[in-house]
């Protein structure tokens, strides 16, 4: 089943302790689509600045991924920079310059308005409505934020989560949204907000799963490097939705096999700058690396 991506296409300068890199293509859509590619077939919405050349998203064009929901605006792309030290769970962001996206205002496409996979990237919460508002009874809808949207459009983020499905964050933004610090009563607090499920990602540590009463954790997959964090949020999303959308089943039994598809994701993404590493992949590897995610959980009793 066909999946529309909403989110933002960047141009990002990242710095980790193991090296530098500029003006990469980044952005929640240009992750989740790469990640979800290798499961279903993907249609992004987005809007990106005159100077970001047609041969920077060629690569996603080769995937098969539907590019035409492209806004192309006079300006320049969003622009985000970001820092991390040792302890790589740890970001800073530097700056965030959201240009084009300032007077962005997604018009969907009559053909892709009936999809029932809908992932809303991390972008204006404001947008994120106006997406919704023009879709006609999705069967899925996912959701992701961030500390920036979290603390300049609250109001409009606590009022999406009425209207979504699924909300995958991290957990010191679960912790900022809710305002509690344990994340079961984060959890707890998001729940009853409107989502029936909460994805709390935790970095190199893993992420959890609550459902109603229950819950599901799966492991951070142990690599030898991990080269650079960023963008891994949303191709666990890209991973999660896209294993979803492929199978067409939403049981809980399901869901879980969705955590790990998109935990298997995540852990390639971090393995290089951008979506180098996604786009070298086969889906043998991800079979493999699924493989060894359950053995690595494996026990007899
Ligand atoms: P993640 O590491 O999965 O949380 O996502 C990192 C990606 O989010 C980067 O590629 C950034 O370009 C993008 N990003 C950072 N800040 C924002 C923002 N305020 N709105 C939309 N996208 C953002």
């Amino acid at each position: 089943m066909a999946i529309v991506c909403v989110g933002s296409i960047a141009l990002d300068t990242v710095k980790t302790p193991f090296g530098k890199v500029r003006e990469k293509l980044g952005g929640s859509a240009t992750y989740f689509s790469v990640a979800a590619s290798f499961f279903a077939p993907v249609s992004v919405v987005a809007v990106i600045g005159s100077d970001l050349k047609d041969a920077k998203l060629a690569p996603l064009k080769a995937r098969g991924i539907d590019l035409r929901g492209i806004e192309r605006r006079k300006g320049k792309t969003f622009r985000w920079s970001g820092e991390y030290s040792y302890d790589l769970n740890v970001r800073e962001t530097i700056e965030t310059h959201l240009n084009v996206f300032e007077e962005f205002d997604p018009v969907i496409r009559e053909e892709l308005r009936g999809f029932p996979f809908v992932f809303l990237g991390n972008i204006d919460p404001d947008l994120q409505h106006r997406i919704l508002d023009q879709m006609i009874s999705p069967r899925l809808v996912v959701t992701d934020t961030m500390n920036y949207w979290i603390s300049g459009k609250r109001d409009s983020l606590i009022k999406l989560l009425s209207r979504v499905d699924i909300l995958v964050i991290n957990d010191a933004e679960a912790r900022e949204l809710s305002g509690e610090y344990n994340l079961l009563a984060s959890a707890r607090w998001i729940i009853d907000r409107g989502p029936q499920t909460v994805i709390i990602k935790k970095g190199e540590h893993g992420a959890l799963m609550f459902r109603g009463r229950s819950f599901f954790s799966a492991p951070g997959f142990p690599l030898d490097a991990v080269f650079d964090p960023t963008g891994a949020g949303d191709s666990f999303a890209g991973g999660f939705v896209g294993y979803l959308a492929k199978t067409e089943d939403l049981s809980e039994d399901n869901l879980r096999r969705a955590v790990i598809y998109g935990s298997t994701l995540a852990s390639f993404t971090v393995e290089e700058f951008g979506v180098d590493k996604l786009l070298e992949l086969a889906t043998d590897d991800i079979e493999a690396r699924v493989r060894n995610f359950r053995e690595l959980t494996h026990f007899d009793l």
